[in-house]
């Protein structure tokens, strides 16, 4: 079975771990510091609070920023469901702007979806192809609203030169501290990652939220350990709501140690994600999305675009994969397609999302897969395409 992504542990992951569990404290010590410090100074922010999943990093977020009943959220449909269920747990409301051919979120979409109960834009790099940053932030300043990033797929991706530029030319980030382009997750208000096994580094579950904000960092923290401030040794206080949300010492000295691996991983999953580029240039099936000069992709998926005529195929095509031990899934169903939210906002159809729905496919792209898989994996594809192709699958 060759599934399409899957976590990497090695020796090295499992001492750290059988280490950490000798230690006397086992959760809120030093190695949580530790990993805080080593995220931070990786993406290149402030400040880094981890948490005990992605989930609870958004909603933390949310709830930082001051997101409340009557207040509502603009995000794209082709993300995890989460993203926009943080927001209806902090008792807000969604809405969703529809996306470009690489899946993330238009920023010429986005204005039409804005109202004066706007607090937040939150941008997806999906599969870890950077979001357009410029625009989103220039349309989140012009509305005075929040720019924020679900960048769960996105750890150890970075902008484009473009992007770049702008933001030098902003002073965004500390140009003299790195010749290289700013990471993903240090150009928004606040950023979160995910340590879900799947996920681009794993700390089994875990999440972080990474921000150069003082303030968010501080009520992200207040918000991860029951809203508790310690001031003399029994003596605390608590003026707000919070929740249990930490991330454990030995969870982090195995996010501590896979996060020395990153680079490594991330370099893997570029040598299959080019083979595949080069293999399946200008085939009559699918298309591939391409990254603009200078990004780099976490490549936490490897998503391929069923032209129109393949869609009707796409069911028999993941079958017949499956048969020949290819696990593909499909990233994502449209969040407002879930019955939660029909219930909540009626019939939702955006154009693209739809479309993208019914082309996209993420096929197999991790740092465990030899080259022979990578090889098995392109030619199973392509072959059953055609047999597919010419079995009469027609244009509905
Ligand atoms: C995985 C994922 C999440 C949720 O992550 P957890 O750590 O499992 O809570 C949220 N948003 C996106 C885009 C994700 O891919």
């Amino acid at each position: 079975m060759i599934p399409y992504s899957r976590q990497s542990i090695t020796e090295a992951d499992i001492n750290a771990v059988v280490e950490a569990l000798k230690g006397d404290i086992l959760t809120a010590g030093e190695i949580v510091d530790k990993f805080e410090a080593a995220l931070a100074n990786y993406v290149g922010t402030k400040h880094a609070v981890v948490l005990n999943s992605a989930t609870s990093a958004l909603h933390a977020l949310y709830l930082a920023i001051g997101l409340k009943s009557g207040d509502e959220i603009v995000t794209t449909p082709i993300t995890f469901a989460a993203t926009a269920n943080a927001a209806l747990m902090a008792g807000a409301d969604v809405r969703w702007a529809d996306i470009k051919f690489n899946g993330n979120i238009d920023p010429q979409k986005i204005s039409a979806a804005i109202t004066p109960c706007t607090k937040a834009i939150v941008a997806v790099d999906l599969g870890g192809a950077p979001v357009d940053i410029a625009p989103l932030y220039e349309i989140a300043k012009k509305h005075g609203i929040a720019l924020l990033n679900d960048a769960s797929h996105a750890l150890g991706s970075s902008y484009g030169d473009e992007a770049a530029a702008w933001a030098k030319q902003n002073s965004l980030y500390h140009a003299e501290k790195s010749e290289k382009n700013p990471k993903v997750g240090s150009l928004a208000l606040a950023s979160v990652f995910s340590f879900h096994p799947i996920k681009p580094i794993t700390t089994l579950e875990g999440g972080a939220v990474l921000t150069n904000d003082d303030d968010i960092a501080t009520k992200v923290r207040l918000l991860r350990s029951h809203g508790i401030t310690k001031r003399t040794a029994w003596d605390s206080q608590m003026q707000s709501l919070g929740y249990n949300y930490r991330l454990s010492d030995v969870a982090c000295a195995l996010g501590l140690s896979q996060l020395g691996r990153l680079d490594e991983m991330i370099a893997r999953r570029n040598e299959i994600a080019n083979f595949y580029d080069d293999k399946f240039k200008n085939n009559h099936y699918f298309s591939t999305p391409m990254l603009k000069a200078g990004e780099i992709s976490s490549r936490h998926l490897y998503p391929i675009l069923l032209h129109p005529h393949m869609h009707c195929a796409k069911q028999e095509l993941y079958d017949r994969l499956k048969e020949a031990g290819i696990i593909t899934q499909v990233h994502y169903k449209p969040t407002y397609k879930f019955e939660l939210y029909r219930a909540k906002y009626g019939e939702i159809e955006l154009k693209n999302a739809e479309e993208f729905y019914k082309a996209e496919l993420s096929i197999p792209c991790h740092q465990g897969m030899s080259d022979d898989e990578a090889k098995f994996v392109a030619s199973t594809i392509l072959k059953l395409c055609q047999k597919l192709d010419t079995s009469g699958c027609k244009v509905r």
